[in-house]
């Protein structure tokens, strides 16, 4: 049986773009017979907001869209995130890190946007362990994924062939953090490569700004013996300055058109008809028309102020 997931992080409100995110992939799953858990990734602790779990699935309720089985919260999942640290610090394949983002952003040299740090591999072999990297700074310290330069090929349904080269494009990846009190505290890339696996995910659906983890996640795949899952990434959902959907763009969270009055009906006929999809297809989802070469590859502007009026048509 195919499966895929539902993966919301209750770090804010559901708005407009992960919401096509998630009624696509519903759609995708119930029109091709999928299994469809959920998995709510609150491992992001500072950013985690505590309303935020039960308002996503509220609005997801509403929007029409439901799952298999109960929620999986990630975080019950520790041990099984740190068993597979332990295979990563066994196979020699994570290295501790004393670098703070200021030595990684110094050591570049050149500005790069926020997302796009280099790390130079600093702390490659510097360290024995994470209690002499923590001894010499007093601060958390990290585990890296070594990467060697070479690219990781991926075929997406969507973007079609993605070749990306983790080396260079970020270089050696964090995949968690150590205190002497919090012991590993295990990150967003290591944590989804463990739990896909343990719940059989093979079809990822997500939003294309998580396209350059993809090959992240292929190499921890490796490390760790687990299998590739098949990858469908959404184009996101933009505002008119051509950057992701945020609050700067206007208020556009599920919430806020609930209160307005606004019907979840035509939310999702705005979800068709920028997917390349029928609205009356997300009724009764069938595999002939959610099929993802109709879904235009490039990202949906969304033009002017939505709420009350509704998305714009
Ligand atoms: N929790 C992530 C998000 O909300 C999605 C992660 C994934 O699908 O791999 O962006």
């Amino acid at each position: 049986m195919l499966t895929t997931r539902l993966a919301p992080s209750p770090t804010g409100a559901l708005h407009l773009g992960n919401a096509r995110t998630f009624v696509l992939t519903w759609a995708w799953a119930r029109a091709h017979g999928a299994a469809l858990p959920l998995r709510m990734e609150d491992l992001d602790s500072p950013r985690k907001k505590p309303w935020a779990h039960d308002q996503a699935l509220e609005d997801l309720r509403w929007l029409g869209v439901d799952w298999d089985g109960p929620v999986l919260v990630q975080s019950t999942r520790h041990l099984a995130h740190v068993a597979a640290l332990n295979t990563l610090i066994g196979a020699g394949a994570v290295y501790p890190c004393s670098c703070s983002r200021k030595d990684v952003v110094s050591a570049q040299g050149a500005p790069h946007a926020e997302d796009e740090l280099q790390y130079p591999g600093t702390c490659r072999g510097r360290w024995a362990g994470p209690e002499d990297a923590f001894a010499d700074v007093h601060r958390p310290v990290a585990w890296r994924f070594r990467v060697t330069p070479c690219p990781v090929p991926f075929d997406d349904a969507i973007q079609g062939r993605v070749e990306l080269d983790p080396a260079s494009s970020g270089g050696d990846f964090v995949v968690a953090r150590w205190t002497p009190d919090r012991w590993h505290q295990v990150g967003y890339q290591l944590a989804v490569v463990v739990d896909d696996a343990a719940a059989n995910v093979d079809t990822v659906i997500r939003g294309d700004d998580l396209v350059p983890s993809t090959p992240r996640q292929i190499l921890l795949q490796r490390a760790l013996g687990l299998p590739t899952p098949s990858y469908a990434h959404l184009p996101l959902v933009v505002g008119e300055d051509g950057r992701r959907l945020a609050k700067r763009h206007g208020d556009t969270r599920i919430a806020a058109y609930r209160e307005a009055g606004v019907t979840s009906d035509r939310i999702r006929r705005w979800i068709a008809s920028t997917s390349g999809v029928l609205p009356s297809a997300l009724d009764d989802p069938k595999p002939d028309v959610i099929r993802w070469s109709l879904v235009p590859r490039q990202p949906v502007v969304v033009r002017s102020h939505p709420v009350p009026d509704g998305p714009p048509d």
